[in-house]
């Protein structure tokens, strides 16, 4: 499992992937564009070229792109549901200009109080956004969230349900988990045992190896209480334990890992890269050592 952030694009995607090498990422997510913004100016072909190269040059693992905030899947008003696709059709293919593993979306709100509409309106503006961008489009990533609101895609059921509805209707798509929002939203990955229930229902649903990323912040709220708030690694209420059983974890053998935390970079980049790191390395030792006392 390859380990890395998200990584500012302030100075482009160029600088970005220098930030990512010096802060010791083996992978990385970025915004293609502000993720405050429904669209943002066009790519520099040549840009986005020289970053591909350089990426393929370094031997740089998958990168990632996170879509706009402001994309509701779930939208019940038709114009901004529509907004919505257009927006993340353009994100998918910026993600696939920069040679993007995926591009990371949230299934914004609940359609109604019925799972299944709002299963189906998900997967509906995933096509949407899929026909808009043609072949070239990147990956979709959904994302699970906190459960602040009305919002939709917390629970595995629920991720599970969109994820099977979205590739059903032709979309290639995988999950993107934050252990965060996961913990926010009531799902223990404290511990070895809460991670494989996790993983056991997502795989019941969507066959293996459909986590393609894992986003490993530590949560500063206690279990369900539905509040998006980042801690490092360790600092939270996961604990180092929660983060050390993702690396046990024969479902997750394929997925990327990025932090996206709070706090001054580069130092909070390195700083959460080298503790994941740490926890990787033991638990390939342990693993090599097979059952038994640690
Ligand atoms: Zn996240």
């Amino acid at each position: 499992m390859l380990i890395g952030a998200q990584v500012p694009m302030a100075g482009g995607p160029l600088r970005a992937l220098e930030y990512a090498v010096a802060a010791g990422c083996e992978t990385m997510q970025i915004f293609a564009k502000s993720p405050r913004r429904w669209m943002g100016p066009a790519l520099d072909p040549a840009t986005a070229e020289a970053f591909r190269e350089a990426c393929a040059a370094a031997s740089f693992g998958p990168v990632f792109s996170h879509t706009s905030y402001l994309i509701n899947m779930g939208s019940e008003d038709d114009a901004l549901w529509d907004r919505s696709a257009e927006a993340l059709a353009d994100e998918l293919l910026r993600a696939g200009e920069l040679g993007a593993a995926g591009a990371v979306v949230h299934l914004g709100r609940r359609f109604s109080d019925d799972d299944g509409e709002s299963v189906a309106r998900v997967a509906a503006c995933a096509l949407r956004a899929q026909e808009i961008a043609g072949p070239s489009a990147a990956r979709l990533l959904l994302e699970n969230s906190a459960g602040a609101g009305r919002q939709f895609g917390v629970t595995a059921a629920e991720m599970s349900a969109a994820l099977a509805a979205v590739r059903a209707a032709g979309v290639d798509a995988a999950l993107c988990i934050d252990t965060c929002h996961a913990f926010a939203g009531g799902i223990d990955v404290r511990s070895l045992e809460g991670w494989s229930t996790l993983l056991a229902e997502l795989e019941a649903a969507c066959g293996p190896g459909s986590v393609a990323l894992i986003h490993a912040n530590d949560c500063l709220g206690e279990l369900g209480t539905h509040k998006d708030r980042h801690a490092w690694v360790g600092e939270g209420h996961i604990g180092i334990d929660g983060f050390g059983a993702m690396f046990h974890l024969p479902g997750l053998a394929g997925a990327s890992v990025c932090v996206e935390m709070p706090g001054d970079g580069p130092f909070k980049d390195e700083e959460n890269v080298r503790r994941l790191k740490a926890l990787r390395d033991d638990a390939v030792v342990r693993d090599a050592r097979g059952p038994g006392p640690a």
